[in-house]
């Protein structure tokens, strides 16, 4: 007899295989500030990301709206701020939004109270001009502090999506109570593949479009035999220039056919994963 696959019994909804959250992070300028705050002073990088709000945002919508997919956008405070149209259009269509940090900062050696003021200061962005108090978070660069996951808690946020350890959703204990992980996996992230600035980011071999899709469809059929949840994690700055977002309305038309998946938000997933009763 044939041992199941390790996480064949995670019961997703409907009787589906498996699961497959479409999200962005809204980075636009703030991952470069973030680095530095100097490049503030370099016009052209600051429009190399400011095609994420610009003009990704946009053409992204259509991709889902064409396909009635329903993604969720991590965006942090300050990208809020600078590119309030793009986030009203994101909510306009009915996707969620999730908490990326102020300023797309790192977290490592942080105190508790600057994480606390980090969080703030993006939920009070977030409402002020998205309307929504968001349930789930990702770390910039998927980096969580030492704190992070306790203030989550503490804050009333359901999940978090920056850890890997797992191929499902998990629980995860805190002093402050308890989260849902989304994990995710650096295979389904477009920067790898797509991204490059001279001295700063890439190595300057770019993927094509196909290539990715391809690549990325091959990852979610393993993982849909083994029950497990795929995250794809892209940045409008970089999938949503034409090949790219057309590849990913092909992929995405793909995963329909399939017909066994649930393609649904980090927060569904999130949800559902909360009410398992037997979820590890
Ligand atoms: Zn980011």
């Amino acid at each position: 007899m044939t041992a199941p696959p390790v996480s064949a019994s995670f019961p997703w909804p409907q009787g589906r295989r498996a699961a497959v959250a479409v999200t962005f992070d809204l980075d636009a300028e703030s991952v470069m500030l973030a680095i530095d705050p100097a490049y503030a002073e370099r016009p052209s990088l600051m429009s190399h990301q400011r095609y994420g709000p610009v003009t990704g945002v946009p053409r992204l919508l259509e991709v889902l709206a064409e396909r009635g997919v329903r993604a969720t956008f991590f965006v942090p405070g300050a990208s809020a701020e600078r590119h309030p149209a793009a986030v009203e259009a994101i909510v306009a269509a009915g996707h969620e939004i999730g908490h990326h940090g102020y300023e797309h900062e790192s977290l490592l050696g942080r105190s508790r109270e600057e994480e606390l003021d980090i969080l703030r200061r993006g939920l009070d962005a977030l409402e002020r001009i998205g309307g929504v108090r968001p349930r789930g978070y990702r770390a910039p660069w998927w980096e969580l502090g030492t704190h992070t996951l306790e203030l989550l808690a503490e804050l009333g946020f359901a999940y978090d999506s920056s850890l890997f350890e797992r191929d499902v959703p998990y629980r995860i204990p805190t002093a402050h109570g308890e989260l849902i992980e989304v994990p995710v996996s650096w295979t389904f992230d477009d920067w790898e593949r797509y991204a490059f600035w001279p001295e700063i980011t890439g190595s300057g071999t770019i993927a094509r479009p196909s290539e990715v899709l391809e690549s990325w469809w091959e990852e979610i059929e393993a993982l849909a035999e083994v029950g497990g949840c795929a995250v794809l994690t892209m940045h409008p700055f970089l999938s949503g220039r034409p090949a790219r977002a057309r590849a990913l309305g092909v992929l995405l038309d793909r995963l329909r056919e399939r017909g066994d998946l649930w393609i649904a938000t980090c927060g569904e997933i999130a949800e559902h994963a909360a009410g398992v009763p037997t979820a590890p």
